[in-house]
């Protein structure tokens, strides 16, 4: 697939950041890029209205969710091609009015994530989007504040998947991620 091919060469890796010992993937530079940004947004929107779960005319999706920070890059514009509504997920106390709350490990202890208790009606079909899935406990958290408000996740999207971290087995929903690094 030439679109993946051009939206890996764009990403850029970054050996021992934040770090020594990670090699961080910037994905900033694939942003910068007219054709990458474009190509990335038609892909997952292709994805969305193609797929057999959003066929169905139960399946219709109603709300995608973005990850704090770079989750909000590009959920939004996805959102709006889709017709759907965009909810963030937040670090703690950031979020005004009432949230739900959901912890998540991070490398040194625990951090939450939070989201607005109006934001998901009962029933809403939801897509959870982010950057990248590495070991999976952002994304995790992000499906439990969404079931926590009685939606129903049909998949979560990524750019990039870590596959060796197997984060897939943790989630209550299927995966779709567009650059695979083993
Ligand atoms: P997880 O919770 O799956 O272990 O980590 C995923 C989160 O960490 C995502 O929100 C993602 O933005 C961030 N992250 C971890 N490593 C990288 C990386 O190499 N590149 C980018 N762009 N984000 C990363």
């Amino acid at each position: 697939m030439a679109d993946v091919e051009y939206l890996k060469s764009l990403l850029r890796p970054f050996p021992d950041w934040p770090k020594k010992g990670i090699v961080f993937l910037d994905i900033f530079p694939l942003l910068r890029d007219p054709v990458g940004f474009e190509t990335l947004i038609t892909h997952f929107v292709h994805r969305l209205t193609s797929h057999t779960i959003a066929k169905s005319p139960t399946k219709k999706i109603d709300v995608v969710v973005g990850l704090d920070a770079r989750g909000f890059l590009f959920g939004p514009i996805i959102a709006m091609r889709l017709g759907a509504a965009f909810v963030p997920v937040r670090k703690k106390g950031k979020l005004p009015g009432e949230v739900v709350h959901a912890e998540y490990e991070k490398e040194y202890g625990v951090d939450v994530f939070e989201m607005q208790s109006d934001a998901i009606k009962p029933g809403q079909n939801v897509v959870i989007i982010d950057d990248l899935i590495a070991t999976g406990g952002s994304a995790k958290a992000a499906g439990e504040l969404v079931a926590k408000l009685g939606g129903k996740t049909l998949e979560y999207l990524f750019i990039i998947e870590l596959t060796f971290l197997k984060a897939a087995e943790k989630l209550d929903a299927p995966m779709y991620s567009i650059v695979k690094i083993d």
